[in-house]
């Protein structure tokens, strides 16, 4: 079956939905059953799609996760409340105290501080490492290293890694690796064709695409799929239906959204790369982008978010700009339909093993799908204001 069907069809059981096209927004935490025989089935099934509780899942849910599973190609997909509790929560699935975690220098900022406080708290280490490190990762592992811990792109600097050859390195050892899958989707990077074994989405982002929802995503395949099953349930991880809904709702029409929003963001890119202003592109689209020739290899599309770097600037010049735009909001987060733009000083602070010296400041843009020329405009008028400030 190919992709645009499997998006269309995914998930989709009379089973779960009566006949609806959607299934429909269960709300449950108490499930009756008719027999004291039915209950013990219904317990002694609770791992594999029957309903026994609330927090076990409803239709909805399974629905959801099924739908997912077959996207990405996983065994079996677990739920959680926010991509944030997704990462958390498949860490906390897999180390223990006196584990060792090698993580990417430009991982998503809570996973870093997730890292640093929570974990350190229990006794597990963490050393972060250069991005752009590839089979050298080899060099870090301890023999109590449990989890590499990768995302690619990083976020906001953009570096993409070699997954393959980190994946051979770990798999030498017997470690897990973990990817942060949220910039690429399961449409754009294979996780598990690549060597991952525990692929994790913010599903806020692109999956419910609209940005009305918070969902956490992660998948894997049956070697792993029991243990971050009874974990998570054990740390209490759920989804609230209606947020389900909109994630399954949102991944009906992912694959042509992020077509617009790839091919809008490219248009823009192009346009700042040609601007006095600009010092480089961290687009994986770009040369410029370190990884970038991995990015061609091993993508097979890229999106509406991407960051570039000034020449130089302060922040009365980027206030300015910002604080005028149009199209473009100020706003964390993206993957939904609309324009974002956001500025990052100090991207030092949250670097231990790879530099930061670039002079400028960078900022990030989630490109959305009003019309191009309208965003460029802004984005014009933009630099005017940006320029008369500096
Ligand atoms: C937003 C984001 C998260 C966290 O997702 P939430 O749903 O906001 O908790 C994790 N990883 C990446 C790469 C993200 O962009």
């Amino acid at each position: 079956m190919k992709e645009d069907t499997v998006i269309a069809s995914a998930g989709r059981d009379k089973q779960y939905s009566h006949g609806a096209v959607n299934t429909p927004v269960y709300h449950a935490s108490t499930l009756i059953f008719d027999s004291v025989k039915a209950m013990k089935q219904a317990n002694a099934n609770r791992n594999r799609g029957g309903l026994s509780y609330g927090r076990r899942g409803t239709p909805t849910t399974f629905a959801l996760e099924a739908a997912m599973c077959e996207l990405e190609g996983a065994d079996g997909c677990f739920l959680y409340p926010s991509g944030l509790a997704a990462i958390t929560g498949a860490i906390l699935s897999f180390v223990r105290a006196g584990d060792h975690i090698l993580m990417a220098d430009g991982v998503y900022e809570p996973t870093r501080m997730l890292a640093c406080n929570i974990l350190k708290k229990f006794g597990v280490e963490t050393t972060f490492y250069d991005p752009m490190v590839g089979a050298a990762i080899a060099g870090l592992i301890r023999d109590n290293t449990r989890i590499i811990f990768v995302e690619s792109p990083c976020s906001v600097t953009m570096e993409i890694q070699d997954i393959p050859a980190i994946a051979a390195a770990a798999h030498e050892r017997n470690i897990l690796v973990m990817m942060d899958n949220t910039w690429a989707t399961p449409l754009h990077f294979r996780p598990f064709d690549h060597g991952v074994d525990v692929a994790i989405h913010a599903a806020t982002k692109y999956i419910v695409g609209h940005s009305d929802a918070m969902v956490g995503i992660v998948s894997t395949l049956k070697p792993h799929r029991q243990q971050l099953f009874d974990q998570s349930y054990q740390l209490g991880y759920c989804l609230a239906p209606d947020d389900a809904y909109l994630a399954l709702r949102g991944l009906r029409t992912l694959k042509v959204r992020l077509k617009q929003h790839e091919q809008n963001a490219l248009k823009v890119a192009y346009w700042l790369k040609g601007r006095p202003e600009v010092d480089h592109i961290r687009h994986p689209a770009f040369e410029s982008c370190p990884g970038h020739a991995l990015w061609q290899r091993d993508f097979t599309g890229a999106n509406g978010l991407f960051s570039f770097v000034l020449k130089q600037g302060n922040e009365q010049a980027t206030t300015a700009m910002m604080e005028g735009m149009e199209h473009f909001k100020m706003g964390y987060s993206w993957g939904g339909y609309e324009s974002l733009i956001l500025t990052y000083s100090g991207i030092d602070r949250y670097r231990s093993a790879s530099g930061w010296d670039h002079k400028g400041p960078l900022m990030r843009l989630h490109i959305g799908l009003e019309d191009v020329d309208d965003l460029i405009a802004d984005l014009d008028r933009g630099f005017h204001r940006f320029n008369q400030n500096i």
